[in-house]
């Protein structure tokens, strides 16, 4: 997924921008004073708790196939559908959890031809057995609905449009708002089949672009299409997806991986053009991290009307053929012109995201985190290191430290917009402390590899970066995306000598930092605790490398 950007970005807007806060800042200070109680921010509700949480009813199962028929009219804005479900169970257990939106019918749920019972509390349906299931077996479900799916969210959920023709345009992308808004699966994120098939049935004529290997497409006789797509890989619920369109195909290859793309015909040769740096991206990350992680499944990149989303080896684009993000110098330090944002962010999460997958959404920094360091990493493989300095950089101004970019587990609780360029300066970070580029990206590179088509958590990457680097980074990794506040590096001189601690949230918060003179960097490990050193540095000519580190400095 993206970040946000401003719609309008004049220089009166950024000025309302700055002051801004300060104006809020004044308001909240006579609100203190008048005693208002200030509102606490609402909990997670029943139904939150019931998307969000690994509960008894997910946790006695894990998943091993969907295979998902669906038929999309457009001439009735209608879907019917059926997933057959197969699981193993976990534990001897009588019930199991799935979930659909309330707004969509149930025609049935079988097993064996059986009809199941079922219960439905808000987007949660229990779905209820006449005799144990045993644990270590496998069982199939058939779960058949109907109905018309919500068009909502910033991507538009499941959207009955039309191109700039008129021709009908039916995508669907749902991150946040979940895959249930369209189809009967488990709405989460810790547990992932791991292989799917979609059967895509449209009227003829138009294109279905699903993930996966395109298999064939049949004719119905009936003036519909069936298009059979098979995933050979696991897949997160919300990355699987529908592009309906007029769509015109070409193909190529990198080495033996198959690259598809599809665009509108008017769009074709502006897409021929810009679609090129897709090469370029895949050898990049493929050079840092391994070789593209869904091979048999191939690359695929697709128009759509809304600005892009990672929806696996089925990556779509609506950043409007042109370089930056929605044609907007995105950094604003002149590199973002360079390449098309959404491609080169958007397939990165092919490597975070969709291979290597957050179990929770409160971990979600694992997808947009990595995924904005990626954007960094293919600036500096692409052009230089100073590049990389200048772009990283740049992401500073765009984090608010208001509310850790971790959030509370088990309550579908997205995290804030810091978890994009926060975390990517939190990694940046991590680099400047293991001081030492072949090993940070050995470690990189060894992390994707480890990880890749699992569900993981933060504490994983913590065991995995202790492990290997023999340091207790925990501290670091606890200040940066558990608390609010940045370090702040608080230095006190007298003569000759400077005095200098972390002032953190984490009372064993203890890292490394370059001090002194630019061109002689001398490294020193503070804790919370006071040391001092020697200098003949004044506190006006005393130095920290900040283009290395996200921290804040305070000379007192
Ligand atoms: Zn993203």
């Amino acid at each position: 997924m993206l970040p946000f950007i401003l719609n309008t970005f004049t220089r009166t807007n950024l000025r309302a921008a700055v002051l801004l806060p300060s104006v809020l800042c004044l308001l909240f200070a006579v609100t203190v004073d008048s005693q208002t109680p200030t509102p606490t921010p609402p909990g997670p509700t029943h139904a939150d708790i019931l998307r969000g949480e690994y509960g008894k009813y997910r946790a006695n199962n894990d998943l091993l196939a969907y295979d998902l028929t669906i038929k999309v009219d457009p001439s009735r804005n209608y879907i019917t559908g059926t997933n057959s479900i197969q699981f193993k169970m976990l534990s001897d257990d009588t019930r199991i959890q799935l979930d659909l939106y309330d707004n969509l019918y149930i025609d049935h749920i079988t097993m064996a031809k059986r009809e199941l019972k079922y219960e439905r509390d808000s987007g949660a349906v229990f779905v209820d057995f006449p005799t144990t299931l045993q644990k270590g077996q496998t069982y199939t479900i058939a779960f058949e609905y109907h109905g018309t799916p919500k068009t909502i969210g910033r991507f538009g959920g499941f959207t009955f449009g039309k191109d700039p023709k008129g021709r009908p345009w039916v995508f669907t992308a749902c991150e946040g708002l979940g895959a249930s808004l369209w189809w009967p699966n488990k709405d989460q994120w810790k547990d992932e089949v791991n292989e799917m098939w979609m059967h895509v049935i449209i009227p003829n004529g138009l294109t279905d672009v699903s993930n996966g290997r395109f298999l064939k497409k049949r004719d119905l006789g009936d003036g519909f299409t069936q298009w059979d797509y098979h995933i050979n890989y696991p897949i997160n619920n919300y990355d699987v997806s529908l592009n309906i369109g007029n769509y015109e195909h070409w193909s190529d290859k990198l080495d033996d991986l198959t690259l598809d793309f599809y665009a509108l015909p008017e769009d074709l040769e502006k897409a021929k053009a810009q679609f090129i740096q897709a090469k370029g991206m895949l050898k990049a990350y493929q050079f840092i991290f391994g070789e593209y992680p869904f091979k048999k499944d191939g690359y695929k990149l697709i128009q759509v009307p809304y600005s892009g989303m990672e929806h696996q080896s089925a990556v779509t684009y609506g950043n409007r053929f042109a370089n930056g993000y929605l044609e907007r110098d995105w950094t604003g330090v002149g590199i973002s012109t360079r390449f098309d944002f959404i491609i080169i962010h958007e397939s990165g999460h092919e490597w975070f995201g969709n291979a290597v997958t957050a179990a929770d959404v409160s971990d979600m920094w694992i997808h947009e985190g990595w995924t904005t360091y990626l954007e960094c990493l293919y600036v500096e493989y692409r052009w230089a290191h100073d590049d990389y300095l200048k772009y990283t950089n740049a992401l500073k101004k765009k984090v608010q430290n208001r509310t850790p970019i971790i959030t509370h587990r088990g309550t579908n609780t997205e995290p804030p917009q810091d978890m994009y360029f926060k975390g990517a300066l939190f990694l940046h970070t991590l680099r400047s402390v293991i001081d030492d580029d072949r090993k940070f990206y050995a470690l990189i590179r060894d992390l994707f590899q480890k990880f890749k088509y699992q569900t993981i958590m933060t504490e994983d990457i913590v065991a995995f970066f202790n492990d290997r680097t023999g340091m207790d980074l925990t501290p670091v990794f606890d200040q940066y995306l558990r608390h609010a506040a940045i370090p702040v590096l608080e230095l006190k001189f007298t003569t000759g000598m400077v005095a200098y601690r972390w002032k953190a949230d984490e009372p064993a918060f203890s890292m490394p930092i370059k001090v002194g003179a630019k061109d002689n960097w001398r490294i020193i490990k503070p804790t919370t605790e006071w040391q001092t050193m020697q200098t003949p540095l004044t506190k006006d000519t005393f130095d920290v490398a900040t283009d290395l580190y996200y921290v804040d400095i305070a000379k007192l």
